[in-house]
C-alpha cells in the first residue's frame, strides 16, 4: 500500500522537524501585507519578510505545507499530468542558517530514504554557473556528472517579481518512456510529463529591487518547494495528479454526478479534471475568506467557480453540484486543514449562492453565444465583437476568459479592445448609479462589500447571515 497524500504531508513535516525545523501551519491564501501578490503561489511567499530580514522568524529553520493558487497555470489544468490551479507546496526554509550543503543532502535523504524513491530515476539540475551546487551533487552525493543537468536562468534562477531570489537546483523524476512525448530531444527539462519536476531548492541570496538590480541579501537563505500532489503521483505510481488517492476520490465523485467514466474520451477527461481542480481552488479560497466579486481575488474565485459550472454542463450534470463536491474536498483535506471542517457551513453557503446566481443565466448565455457563433459563421467572421462579448459578461455573468475559451474551441476569438471599450463605457455610465449588478438587476451583493472590507481584516464568519443578506 503506497503512502497516501495525508501521510506524505506528515512524513515531510516530521522529517524536517527531526532536522531542527519548526513546523508551521499553512498561511492563508490571502497575502498579508504584500501588495505585489494577489494570491499566495508558493511556500516562500508568506515568509518573504523573514528572508529579507525585515522580520525575525520564530526559528531560523521552518517547514510548512503551504496551500497555493496559480491561476497562471489554468490553461495547463486537465491537459498536463502535473498542473493544478490549487496545489500544496511542501517546503523547508533556512533564514540565514544552513545553506546549499544541507538543503541538497536532506532533499536527497527524504526522497530516497524516507519515501524510498529509486535514486536511479532521480535527476538533479543546477543553475549553469553554480559550480558549488554541481560539486555537492557530484562529489558529496555521488551523482555521476552526466546525470546532473545545467540549465539557464529560465529554469534555474528563481524569482517572482521583486524580492528574494537566487539560483536553484531542481529535482526531476523519470516516470518512464510511456509518459514521454517521443520527440528525439526528450530528456530532463522537457515540457512533457515524463521527467516530472518535483522539487525546487532555491538558494535565495539576492534581492531584486523590482528593476533588475540585484544586491546581496544580508543573509543566505534556503527556500524549497515540492508539490505534494506530484510527489504523491510518483510515489503512488499513477498517471497524473488526478489519480492520487485524495484527488481520485474527488474525480470519482465528479464521474458519479455526471454519469461519465474516466479514461475513455479525451475531452470528457479534460472536463472531469478541470472540475476536480477548480472545486479544490474554490473550496480553499472561500475557506480563507475570499468571496465572489467582480474584482481582485474575488474575481479569480468567481472565474474558477463559473468555469467549473460550465465544464459541469459539458459533462451533462444538471443543476447545482458544487456544494456536494466541496464536501468531498473537505473530507479529503481536513486532515491537513482542520479549518475546512470548521468553516464548512460558511463554505457551502458561499458556493451555493454563487452557483445559483450563475445557474440563473448560464443556459441562456450559452444559447445566446451559440446564436452569435452561428451568425458569425454565416458571415464568415472569426472574431466576436466586443459589444457581444460584453453583453455576455454584463447580462449573463460570463467572465471574459470563459467566453474566450468557448470561442477558442471553435477556432474563434473575440475583439479584446472592443470589449474593454464597452466595459469602460458602462463604467462611466454607471458612475453615480452605484449599487446595481446589471446581470441580476439586484443590489451590489454583500460579497462585494465584504471583498472591500477584506482588504483590512476579515470578520465575516461570525457577522454574516447569508440567507437574509445575500440575494
Ligand atoms: P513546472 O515547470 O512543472 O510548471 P515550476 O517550475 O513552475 O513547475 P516551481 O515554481 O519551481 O514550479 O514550484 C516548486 C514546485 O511546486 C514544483 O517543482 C512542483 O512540484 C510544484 N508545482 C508548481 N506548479 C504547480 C502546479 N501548477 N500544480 C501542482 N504542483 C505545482
Ligand atoms: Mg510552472
Ligand atoms: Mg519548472
Ligand atoms: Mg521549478
Amino acid at each position: 500500500q503506497p503512502y497516501g497524500v495525508n501521510q506524505l504531508r506528515k512524513m515531510f513535516l516530521e522529517f524536517f522537524e527531526s532536522k531542527g525545523h519548526l513546523a508551521m501551519k499553512s498561511f492563508s491564501l490571502v497575502p498579508h501585507n504584500d501588495k505585489s501578490l494577489l494570491l499566495i503561489n508558493s511556500g516562500m511567499a508568506p515568509l518573504k519578510p523573514y528572508f529579507t530580514g525585515q522580520e525575525i522568524p520564530p526559528r531560523r529553520r521552518v517547514t510548512t505545507c503551504q496551500k497555493c493558487i496559480r491561476t497562471g497555470d489554468i490553461e495547463n489544468v486537465g491537459k498536463t499530468a502535473r498542473h493544478g490551479t490549487f496545489f500544496e507546496m511542501l517546503g523547508n526554509f533556512s533564514f540565514g542558517d544552513y545553506f546549499k550543503n544541507e538543503a541538497i543532502e536532506w532533499s536527497w535523504e527524504f526522497l530516497t530514504e524516507v519515501v524510498g524513491l529509486d535514486p536511479n530515476r532521480l535527476y538533479p539540475s543546477v543553475y549553469e554557473d553554480d559550480d558549488e551546487a554541481f560539486e555537492i551533487w557530484n562529489k558529496k552525493m555521488g551523482i555521476p556528472a552526466e546525470r546532473i543537468f545545467r540549465f539557464g536562468k529560465e529554469d534555474n534562477f528563481w524569482e517572482h517579481g521583486s524580492g528574494p531570489c537566487g539560483p536553484c537546483s531542481e529535482i526531476y523524476y523519470d516516470r518512464g518512456e510511456k509518459y514521454g512525448c517521443g520527440e528525439p530531444g526528450c530528456t530532463v527539462g522537457c515540457e512533457c510529463d515524463r521527467y516530472m519536476e518535483i522539487w525546487n531548492n532555491v538558494f535565495s541570496q539576492f534581492n531584486n529591487d523590482g528593476h533588475g538590480n540585484y544586491t546581496d541579501l544580508i543573509q543566505k537563505n534556503i527556500d524549497t518547494g515540492m508539490g505534494l500532489e506530484r510527489l504523491a503521483c510518483i510515489v503512488q505510481d499513477v498517471d497524473s495528479m488526478f489519480d492520487i488517492d485524495t484527488m481520485k476520490a474527488l474525480r470519482d465523485h465528479v464521474c458519479n454526478l455526471s454519469g461519465k467514466q474516466y479514461g475513455i474520451d479525451h475531452e470528457t477527461d479534460v472536463s472531469l479534471r478541470v472540475v476536480t481542480d477548480h472545486i479544490r481552488s474554490v473550496t480553499f479560497m472561500v475557506s480563507d475568506g475570499i468571496l465572489p466579486s467582480n474584482s481582485g481575488r474575488g474575481y479569480v474565485l468567481r472565474r474558477l467557480l463559473r468555469r467549473a459550472c460550465r465544464h459541469g454542463k459539458l459533462l451533462g450534470i444538471d443543476g447545482a453540484f458544487l456544494v456536494e463536491l466541496a464536501t468531498t474536498v473537505i473530507e479529503g483535506s481536513k486532515d491537513g486543514y482542520p479549518e475546512l471542517e470548521e468553516k464548512k457551513e460558511f463554505i457551502f453557503n458561499v458556493i451555493a449562492k454563487e452557483e445559483a446566481n450563475f445557474n440563473k443565466t448560464i443556459d441562456q448565455g450559452l444559447a445566446i453565444l451559440a446564436d452569435m457563433e452561428a451568425e458569425m459563421e454565416k458571415n464568415g467572421e472569426k472574431v466576436l465583437s466586443g459589444e457581444n462579448a460584453f453583453k455576455l459578461y454584463d447580462t449573463y455573468g460570463f467572465p471574459i476568459d470563459l467566453t474566450s475559451e468557448i470561442l477558442e474551441e471553435k477556432g474563434l476569438t473575440y475583439d479584446e479592445e472592443g470589449f474593454k471599450k464597452a466595459q469602460e463605457e458602462q463604467r462611466a455610465k454607471s458612475e453615480g448609479t452605484f449599487g446595481t449588478h446589471s446581470y441580476t438587476g439586484k443590489e451590489v451583493s454583500v460579497y462585494d462589500q465584504l471583498d472591500a472590507a477584506l482588504e483590512t481584516e476579515f470578520v465575516g464568519y461570525d457577522n454574516l447571515t447569508f440567507d437574509s443578506k445575500v440575494t
